[in-house]
């Protein structure tokens, strides 16, 4: 698997003073602590257990401009489930 390639200098005002793979928090009460990307179920028939399939946010922020970057932990695993989720919701 590619590792997903990083920012060496800031697309906006070209600073190399950027702070990679931050971790965006969400505080909510029953909230895991990472904010995530909601992709799909795994298995959206079923009354419980749906699979929710979820991605990591995580950002790259310059230390210059303020830029903000997300990107998801493991994009092609996510991928592979975000299409079969697609698959399985338009089943009859
Ligand atoms: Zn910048």
């Amino acid at each position: 698997m590619a590792k997903a390639p990083t920012l060496q200098t800031c697309p906006r005002c070209q600073s190399n003073k950027l702070m990679p793979q931050l971790q965006v928090l969400d505080n909510g009460m029953y909230s895991i602590g990472d904010l995530r990307v909601f992709f799909g179920y795994s298995n959206p028939k079923a009354l419980l257990r749906k699979g929710e399939v979820f991605g990591v946010l995580r950002a790259t922020i310059c230390g210059e401009c303020g830029l903000a970057e997300l990107t998801v932990k493991h994009p092609s695993a996510l991928y592979l489930a975000w299409q079969k989720a697609q698959a399985k919701a338009r089943e009859r």
